[in-house]
């Protein structure tokens, strides 16, 4: 009999989405998940294209390709940022609305994951373009979104601005304001206290523990991070509000190093006038992307885009811990390098970076609310979820006895597989 083909296979083939698939494989090979669950679990339940026209400052009209990635529908609405950068394709968003969804279901959230982007540079764009693309964005898929259906927030390339044109876009058109149709909102529209910096916090919280666990005093800990945009910076703010130095950092256009410890207020006082960038900073010694990953460092931060280690620069690694702010920044081989050498622990990306949906999730049940907590409370209730997820991954870890990346993915893969089993499959 002929195989059926995989379905989604064609459409969202790439490096990407090939890897989040060779991930969920391996996890639900370890786990023994039933066949009938299996590809069911693991592809991505719909997907929407759009073209985004948008009239430029100099008059003319250029046309954007943009997408939306619903992963699963069976824990509730499904969750997930908003990417614009031009190497944006629908198989890279596929394979973020993927782990989006085991993280929500790692840290207990009642979502499936979603995933959207568009290809295109935000930086080459003015203010007044930025905005019609964010909105005629929204405005195209508007019948695919909503407070129980799918809702957004930022990633890589937009930010609460641009959330705030969304929310709006949205509310435009439906009559009344809808705060709970994206997070990641300024707090002016229904935002919550402590969401901008929710992510890089997580990830400093955990580095602080993996450190503790490793008997390494935060005051003799280096770091090196490549990628300084939301999560890079604030997670190297929060670090060096444990004690750690910042020895190396990085955005598109490069990066700077210095191990004595970089002047980091001043780094981010060049990026806050710069629209966001480090080019033209004068702070330390210029060095590229690929090598800032190869620096001698206590702790690696990836928090930039995926795919960066691989097992061409795996071996080289001189980290003791590498903390995956940035979403899939290892590939599969790089993982087997990293665990044949067995000297580098790994926060993995899934909950490495999950303080950032845990805090959209405290925003969206405040807007559906009408009721606003303080910024103490946003995060006593951020670290006790990733203290309760990162035992969970220590305890299953343990129990599997396996890397951190699989006992995390079997945490978040199994609790989605069991969802949809309990459902029964609807005819
Ligand atoms: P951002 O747009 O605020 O910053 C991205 C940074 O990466 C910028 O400094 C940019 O210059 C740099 N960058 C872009 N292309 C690069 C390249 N080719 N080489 C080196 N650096 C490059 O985005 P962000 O929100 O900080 O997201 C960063 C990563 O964290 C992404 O992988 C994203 O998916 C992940 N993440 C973000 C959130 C969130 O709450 N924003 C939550 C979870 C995970």
């Amino acid at each position: 009999m002929k195989t059926p083909a995989q379905p989604g296979s064609s459409l969202y083939d790439s490096d990407v989405f090939r890897m989040a698939c060779r991930q969920f494989d391996l996890a639900a090979d370890l786990i023994g998940l039933d066949s009938d669950l299996r590809e069911r679990t693991k592809l991505p339940k719909r997907c929407l294209t759009v073209t985004i026209p948008v009239k430029h400052d100099d008059g003319r009209v250029r046309v954007y390709e943009g997408y939306r990635v619903q992963h699963h529908l069976s824990l509730g609405p499904t969750k997930g940022g908003i990417r614009f950068h031009p190497g944006v394709t629908i198989g890279e968003v596929a394979a973020l609305a993927m782990w989006m969804s085991w993280k929500c279901a790692l840290v207990g959230l009642p979502y499936g994951g979603a995933k959207g982007g568009v290809a295109v540079d935000p930086r080459a764009l003015s203010p007044r373009e930025l905005e019609g693309l964010s909105r005629r964005y929204m405005q195209e898929i508007i019948p695919f979104v909503g407070p129980s259906i799918d809702v957004p927030a930022p990633d890589m390339g937009t930010n609460e601005q641009v959330m705030a044109w969304m929310m709006d876009t949205y509310s435009n058109q439906v009559g009344n304001s809808v705060p709970a149709v994206v997070t990641g909102k300024p707090l002016a529209v229904g935002g919550s206290e402590g969401r901008r910096e929710a992510t890089g916090r997580g990830v400093a919280h955990l580095v602080k523990r993996q450190l503790e666990a490793l008997r390494i005093p935060l005051s003799e800990a280096t770091i090196a991070i490549q990628g300084f945009g939301n999560v890079g910076a604030e997670a190297a703010v929060a670090l060096r509000g444990h004690g750690a130095k910042i020895i190396a950092i990085s955005d598109v256009s490069g990066g700077f190093h210095d191990p004595r410890g970089l002047d980091l207020d001043s780094a981010l006082a060049h990026a806050a006038s710069h629209r966001g960038g480090l080019a033209g900073w004068k702070g330390g010694d210029a060095i590229s992307n690929e090598a800032l990953l190869e620096l001698p460092c206590t702790v690696l931060i990836p928090a930039a885009l995926e795919r960066v280690i691989t097992p061409g620069n795996a071996p080289r690694l001189k980290c003791r811990v590498l903390a995956e702010a940035a979403n899939g920044p290892t590939t599969n081989d790089a993982d087997r390098v990293i665990e044949a050498r067995g000297d580098i622990e790994v926060i993995p990306d899934i909950v490495c970076n999950s303080g950032g949906v845990i805090v959209s999730y405290f925003e969206w049940v405040q807007d559906l609310q009408s009721l606003f907590w303080t910024r103490a409370e946003v995060l006593e209730k951020l670290y006790g979820l990733l203290d309760r997820a990162w035992e969970a991954v220590e305890a299953e870890r343990r129990r599997l006895r396996c890397p951190r990346r699989l006992a995390a993915l079997a945490l978040g893969i199994g609790r989605v597989a069991e969802a949809k089993a309990s459902r029964g499959l609807f005819p």
